[in-house]
């Protein structure tokens, strides 16, 4: 396979177009066969469900080369599990699981020669979207849906090394407690863009979020989930029905128990005890952990022992472990790494 002239290890995080993307649609109650296209544009009505009432869904994952030089893809089945729970919350028809695997392969195998190659650092991630295509005025459900999946090369996430966040306590919140902070919709991050934009416009990189109830317990930033370290080494992840439930989280927890005998806990995590911590994680396909440095709430610095120069020591085990089990160098458990052929 002859890859792409791509300089893949000063690849950024943005849209490059790709030859190949995958098409279903759903009419009259069923989906139709799907295929894969050479045409990146969608035609929709100027009415469209999606354009009117956001009704839209999505997920990410990576394909990669493991050392040994096969295509993987990381536990693609919780991204369509995920995905179906969604459509659920959002009167969307289900894109069948088995179906959401062969898109994957599908686009993934057309779109080989974009996938860089093992040590790079670089993936090909891939956006797997569902929306609301007919025409839609009065306020209810679209009867007609199109999945698309299509692959986009994205360049490693710590290029020029790994430097901790800081990030600031903010007074938006992200999710209601009854709402849809639990699932991938993009109108949890339509309305995140103006915390974000605000947030950077202040020098920070990211926001916490907190229980919009109580706002006093830590839920998650924009797009990743929380790892905390104790002081004597248990990982904690907050606990909470408005949180997204991180793929990547959820792996790291399993590796900390049973690939490094550590203590996990999910509970509540409380604002006022995150100066008892000894590190602090942000978890997510993209970068796997992204140390955080220094939390800042309202001009009170809480300063991280790990520092602003390196991850913390448990940090760094948990990322060297996962991305180890991904790119085939550590034994995965069993269903973890799926092969493209
Ligand atoms: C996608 C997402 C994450 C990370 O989930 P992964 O499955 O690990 O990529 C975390 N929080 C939110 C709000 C997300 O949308």
């Amino acid at each position: 396979m002859e890859k792409k002239n791509i300089d893949w290890s000063n690849l950024g995080f943005g849209y490059i177009q790709t030859d190949y993307r995958y098409v279903s649609n759903f009419k009259d109650g069923a989906w139709d066969e799907g295929c894969v296209t050479t045409d990146a544009n969608v035609v929709i009505s100027e009415c469209a469900g999606v354009l009117q009432y956001a009704q839209t869904i999505f997920e990410g994952l990576k394909a990669y080369t493991t050392e040994d030089g096969r295509i993987v893809t990381f536990r693609p089945d919780l991204n369509a599990q995920r995905m179906i729970d969604s459509a659920k919350r959002l009167e969307m028809p289900a894109f069948p699981e088995d179906r959401f695997i062969d898109a994957v392969d599908k686009v993934v195998r057309s779109n080989a020669a974009f996938v860089p190659p093992y040590g790079s650092g670089a993936t090909l991630y891939l956006r797997p979207y569902m929306f609301g295509s007919n025409p839609v005025i009065g306020v209810k459900p679209a009867t007609e849906y199109q999945f698309r999946m299509f692959a986009t090369p994205v360049g490693p996430y710590f290029k020029g090394g790994v430097k901790p966040l800081t990030i600031r306590v903010s007074d938006f919140d992200r999710a209601a407690p009854n709402g849809t902070g639990h699932i991938k919709a993009g109108l949890n991050y339509a309305m995140s863009l103006h915390a974000i934009v605000d947030a950077h416009n202040q020098g920070f990189d990211e926001n916490m979020y907190l229980d919009a109830k109580t706002r006093t317990k830590v839920e998650e930033t924009g797009g990743a989930n929380f790892l905390f370290v104790t002081k004597d080494g248990k990982v904690v992840t907050p606990k909470s029905s408005s949180i997204l439930p991180s793929i990547t989280r959820r792996s790291l927890l399993y590796v900390a128990e049973k690939y490094l005998g550590l203590e996990v806990e999910e509970r509540e995590v409380y604002l006022e005890e995150l100066s008892d911590f000894a590190e602090c994680g942000l978890c997510g396909t993209a970068a796997v952990i992204s140390p955080v440095g220094k939390i800042v709430d309202h001009g009170k610095e809480i300063c991280l022992p790990a520092g602003m120069t390196q991850m913390g020591p448990v940090t760094q085990k948990l990322y060297d472990t996962l991305t180890g089990i991904q790119m085939g160098r550590i034994e995965a458990p069993e269903g973890w790494i799926h092969e493209i052929k």
